[in-house]
């Protein structure tokens, strides 16, 4: 597997390609601007997106879904409790709503949905464990997490889903929707007054 990052639109969201090296082909994770920029990367990497995943329906993670799907033909899959977002954007529709415990693979690639809502009520999560790895959107970020006053979040729904994730093997590598990575371990070593 090989992830590559773009930065993208005006408040730096992480975009991200994930490749299943021997195949090629790949998952586009929030997409929220930048469609040219995106492409560039996949045409020069060569790589076959299979499929669009919104880990939320907040607007600076969703704003190129409609340029990529109509480019690649992909199928857009978010949950569908944040596809209220969606309306104050020009996403398509999902064609797909993730739910605990689904699937998505691209190649040989399998990813497991974790539910994880707070910041907004249909916030996922993508884990592999196999990989080591774990998409956290907008719920954990490295030292911090995410906002918790914005229409639909919960309090008391990012506490479920923090505690949630920081369950996860302490080597499993956090990528976020904002920032830098982390790992679960250095984020459970955090005194909990520090987040
Ligand atoms: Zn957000």
């Amino acid at each position: 597997m090989k992830i590559h990052n773009l930065k993208v639109g005006p408040i730096d969201t992480n975009c991200y390609l994930v490749e299943d090296e021997t195949t090629k082909e790949c998952l586009i994770i929030d997409p929220g601007d930048d469609a040219g920029a995106i492409s560039q990367l996949i045409e020069k990497k060569q790589l076959k997106p299979a499929a669009i995943v919104i880990t939320h329906g907040h607007w600076d993670h969703v704003g190129a879904n409609k340029i990529l799907k109509e480019k690649y033909n992909l199928p857009i899959m978010m949950s569908e409790e944040d596809v209220f977002g969606l309306k104050m954007t020009d996403s398509p529709a999902p064609d797909q709503n993730l739910k605990e415990d689904d699937e998505i693979k691209a190649g040989g690639l399998v990813f497991k949905v974790l539910q994880t809502p707070g910041h907004s009520p249909g916030g996922i999560s993508l884990y592999s464990k196999e990989e080591k790895v774990v998409f956290t959107g907008d719920t954990l970020f490295k030292g911090a997490y995410g906002r918790v006053d914005l229409p639909g979040s919960s309090p008391e729904s990012m506490v479920f889903s923090l505690k949630k994730l920081l369950a996860l093997p302490r080597e499993t590598k956090v990528y976020p929707g904002h920032g830098q990575t982390t790992t679960i371990g250095a984020e459970q070593d955090l005194p909990a007054t520090a987040r």
